[in-house]
C-alpha cells in the first residue's frame, strides 16, 4: 500500500512568557508530538514549530517588577525551555519568539493587507487609567467589588463569588492592583479589526462548517454568532489596538499605538515557520502557497475563540492560506482541578524529571487517556503506576525480556527463519491490526490506539504461556522449538514497538539498537525481519516506584530564600482600607461540623456538614454542605464535631461535586510552596453554632 506523500505544518500553542512550563503544556507538546511523530513513520513531511508569546503588559510588569527588559526578562523564560522539551522528548524543528523581527514584519505585513481590504477602523474607547503608573489598566489589573452580589477583590470582568460576567467601568470602588490607585476614565483611539464585516460573518461560518472542526467546537462557535430578533447573524469588532507603554509591536502609521498582543501572537506560527525554513533552505511562501500543504493547530479549549474566529478571518483577509484543522484538547486536572503553576497544584514537570521519573512513563500515561474530543484528562496516581507497571511494562516490555536471553545464550542472537505455524498466524494477527492502529492515530484516538496495542501484548503473552520458552529451555531435543518460540515473540516485539513508537521514540531507539535494526518506520510492519542477528538484551525499562509518584504529588519542603525587600505579611501585601460597612456585609458565624467526608475523584477538597443554627420550615434543624479544599492538611476524623467560622451569606456556588453553601475561614501563606500549610480557624470554648462573629 502506497501513500501519497503528505506536507504539513503542525504547531502547538504559543506558551506566554511570564513563566516557566507547567504540566498541561508538557500534555499539548506530548499529543502534537506523538501525532506528528506519527506521520513522520508513515514517511509524510511535517514541519512543527512553536515561540514563545514575549509581548503584552503582564510581561511588561513582570518585567520590571524583576528589574530586566521585557526582551531580557522573555529572553531568561525561553532559555528554560529547552531542559522541559529535550526532557519530555518533545521534537519541535523550532522554537522561536513573537517578539523576533520576522514576526514584527509579518504582522505589518498582514495589519496593511487587511487595511487595505478595509476591515480596520477606529473608535474611541473609555478605559481605566491608572493615574499613578501612567498607563491604562488591562482588565486583569482592575479589581472592585462585584455590582451584583458585593463580594470584594473581584476581577475587571467577572466574579468568582456569583459568576456575573461585566466590564471593569461597572465595578464598585475600582482599584488598581498595580498601585492600588483609584483609576480613572479616560478614552483614546483604539484600532479595531471589523469581523461585523458581512464578508467576514460569512467567510467564517462557511469556514467553520467545512470540517476543520470538531463538533463540539463548531456547536460553541454558534454561540459566538449573535442572531438578532430577525434572525441576522454578526460578530462584535475586535479591539486589536494597545496604547504605550506596551511591549508589542508598534502599529504602522499610528504612533504611540501597539497591536494587542493577541493579534500578534498566532502570527508567530508563520514566524516561527518562516525562520526554520531559513534554515533548512526552502521557500516558506511557496510552501504555503502549494494547495497540498496542511496546515494544522494543537490547542487547549481556553483559546478556541481568538483560532476559529480572529485566526482564520485575519489570515482570510490579508490573502494567505486559512488553517485546515484547529485540534482542541481540555486540560490535565488533578482531583477534579486544573492543573496549573499559579495555585501551586499539580505536577511539577522538572520535578518529574529530577526524581527520576521516566518522561516515556508520562507519555504512555497520556497517550492512554487522550482521545479527539475535547475532554479533561485526569492525572491519577494508582491509574498511572497500573498503566506503566501491568501495561507498558508487564504486557510489552516483558515479552522481550522473556525471550532475548534465550536467543543470545543459546543461539548466538541468531533468528530463526522458521517461526511455525502458530507463530506465523500470531504474526499475521498482529500485522492486521496495523490500519486500525494507524487510523486511530490520524484521528488522535490515542486512547483506543494504546488499548488495541495492549490486547495484541495480551495475545503475544498467551502464545508464550502456551510454548513456555524458560520449559523447553530445560528439556532435551527442543532446541529447534525453543529457537522459533523466542523468534516468534522478538518479532512480535518488533511489531509492536512500531505500534508505539510515536509514544516512545527513545525506547524504540533503544529497541532499534539492540535489535540492531534501522529506525522503524509504518511500512516495516509488513515485512518480516528475516534471518537476522540482534545484540545483547539489556533491560529496557524499569517499573515505577509508587513511592516516587507520591514525592512528586507531595507538597515542596519550604524553600529557602534569600532576603530581599522588606517581606510583606503572610507574604501579600494588605488590602485597601475599608469601612466598617463594608466589613459588615460579610456574615461570619461559628459552624459546627457535625460531619466530614472525603470528596470522591478530589484529592483536595473535603466534604464539610456545617450546623450553624439553622432551622427549616416544620422547625428541624438544617445543615449546610460545604466544599472547603483542606485535606491536604486535615483528615475528616481531625474535624468532626469541631468548631469553626464560616461566611454564612455567600452566594451558594455550583461545583463540579455539587452545590457549595457558603465557606469556612482558614490560614495560610500567599506563597504556598515555600511556606506550606493551612490552619482552619476556631473559636474559643463557649461559643455556639449560628453565633456571629464580628
Ligand atoms: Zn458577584
Amino acid at each position: 500500500m502506497s501513500l501519497t506523500p503528505r506536507q504539513l505544518f503542525v504547531t502547538t500553542a504559543l506558551p506566554y512568557a511570564n513563566a516557566p512550563f507547567h504540566v498541561g503544556h508538557m500534555m499539548e507538546y506530548i499529543q502534537a508530538d506523538i501525532w506528528v511523530r506519527f506521520q513522520r513513520m508513515r514517511g509524510h513531511t511535517v514541519h512543527f514549530v512553536c515561540a514563545d508569546d514575549a509581548h503584552g503588559a503582564p510581561i511588561m510588569i513582570a518585567a520590571e517588577k524583576a528589574g530586566k527588559t521585557p526582551q531580557q526578562f522573555v529572553a531568561d523564560i525561553a532559555a528554560d525551555r529547552k531542559q522541559y522539551l529535550d526532557g519530555f522528548h518533545i521534537g519541535f524543528d523550532h522554537w522561536h519568539s513573537t517578539d523576533a523581527p520576522e514576526n514584527h514584519q509579518l504582522a505589518k505585513e498582514i495589519y496593511i493587507a487587511l487595511r487595505e481590504a478595509g476591515f480596520i477602523s477606529t473608535k474611541s474607547v473609555e478605559q481605566f487609567f491608572d493615574p499613578v503608573k501612567g498607563m491604562f489598566l488591562p482588565d486583569r489589573y482592575v479589581k472592585g467589588e462585584c455590582p451584583k452580589c458585593s463580594a470584594k477583590d473581584q476581577y475587571g470582568d467577572s466574579c468568582e463569588a456569583c459568576g456575573a460576567v461585566y466590564s471593569p467601568t461597572e465595578l464598585m470602588n475600582p482599584y488598581s492592583t498595580l498601585t492600588g490607585a483609584t483609576p480613572v476614565l479616560k478614552s483614546s483611539e483604539h484600532y479595531f479589526f471589523k469581523l461585523s464585516d458581512p464578508r467576514c460573518v460569512e467567510f467564517l461560518q462557511s469556514w467553520s462548517n467545512s470540517g476543520h472542526l470538531q463538533t463540539e467546537v463548531l456547536n460553541k462557535i454558534k454561540e459566538w454568532f449573535n442572531t438578532d430578533e430577525s434572525g441576522k447573524t454578526g460578530l462584535s469588532d475586535w479591539d486589536i489596538s494597545r496604547d504605550a507603554p506596551y511591549f508589542g509591536i508598534e502599529i504602522p502609521d499610528a504612533p504611540g499605538k501597539y497591536f494587542y498582543v493577541w493579534l500578534d501572537a498566532p502570527i508567530g506560527y508563520l514566524a516561527s515557520l518562516s525562520a526554520h525554513f531559513k534554515h533548512i533552505g526552502q521557500d516558506m511562501n511557496a510552501f504555503l502557497a502549494d494547495p497540498a500543504t496542511e496546515q494544522i493547530h494543537f490547542i487547549g479549549k481556553d483559546i478556541t475563540y481568538f483560532h476559529t474566529l480572529f485566526w482564520p478571518a485575519m489570515l482570510k483577509f490579508s490573502g494567505r492560506k486559512v488553517p485546515d484543522k484547529i485540534f482542541v484538547h481540555g486540560f490535565i486536572t488533578l482531583g477534579g482541578d486544573k492543573m496549573s503553576k499559579s495555585r501551586g497544584t499539580g505536577i511539577s514537570p522538572l520535578k518529574y524529571l529530577s526524581l527520576g521519573l521516566n518522561a516515556e512513563w508520562l507519555r504512555y500515561y497520556l497517550a492512554a487517556k487522550l482521545n479527539s474530543r475535547v475532554e479533561d484528562v485526569e492525572f491519577t496516581p494508582d491509574d498511572f503506576v497500573a498503566r506503566v507497571n501491568s501495561d507498558l511494562v508487564g504486557k510489552y516490555i516483558n515479552i522481550a525480556s522473556r525471550a532475548a536471553g534465550f536467543l543470545s545464550k543459546r543461539f548466538g542472537g541468531k533468528l530463526s527463519g522458521d517461526l511455525g505455524v502458530e507463530g506465523r498466524t500470531l504474526l499475521d494477527t498482529l500485522r492486521a491490526h496495523r490500519a486500525t492502529i494507524e487510523a486511530l492515530y490520524e484521528e488522535r484516538e490515542f486512547g483506543k490506539a494504546q488499548r488495541e496495542i495492549m490486547l495484541l501484548a495480551d495475545r503475544v503473552n498467551e502464545y508464550v504461556d502456551q510454548h513456555k520458552p524458560w520449559e523447553l529451555a530445560k528439556l532435551e531435543g527442543q532446541e529447534a522449538v525453543l529457537h522459533d518460540v523466542c523468534s516468534v515473540c522478538l518479532e512480535a516485539f518488533r511489531l509492536l514497538t512500531i505500534y508505539l513508537k510515536p509514544v516512545l521514540p527513545t525506547l524504540a531507539a533503544q529497541v532499534e539498537a539492540f535489535m540492531n535494526l534501522p529506525p522503524l518506520r509504518f511500512d516495516d510492519a509488513q515485512r518480516a525481519m528475516g534471518p537476522h542477528v540482534i545484540s545483547e538484551y539489556k533491560h529496557l525499562m524499569q517499573r515505577v516506584d509508587p513511592k516516587s509518584v507520591e514525592a512528586l504529588l507531595a507538597q515542596p519542603a519550604p524553600a529557602v530564600t534569600a532576603p530581599q525587600e522588606a517581606p510583606a505579611p503572610g507574604g501579600e501585601a494588605l488590602a485597601p482600607t475599608i469601612g466598617i460597612d463594608d466589613f459588615t456585609k460579610i456574615d461570619l458565624r461559628i459552624a459546627k461540623i457535625v460531619d466530614c467526608s472525603l470528596v470522591e475523584g478530589s484529592s483536595k477538597l473535603l466534604r464539610l456538614t456545617l450546623d450553624v443554627g439553622e432551622v427549616d420550615e416544620q422547625g428541624q434543624p438544617k445543615t449546610r454542605n460545604v466544599f472547603s479544599g483542606i485535606q491536604s492538611a486535615y483528615q475528616p476524623s481531625d474535624l468532626i464535631g469541631k468548631l469553626t467560622v464560616m461566611v454564612a451569606n455567600l452566594a451558594p456556588r455550583k461545583m463540579k461535586f455539587g452545590l457549595s453553601e457558603g465557606m469556612v475561614l482558614a490560614a495560610s501563606h500567599a506563597d504556598e510552596k515555600a511556606q506550606p500549610g493551612l490552619y482552619i480557624l476556631s473559636p474559643w470554648p463557649g461559643a455556639q453554632p449560628g453565633m456571629r462573629v464580628s
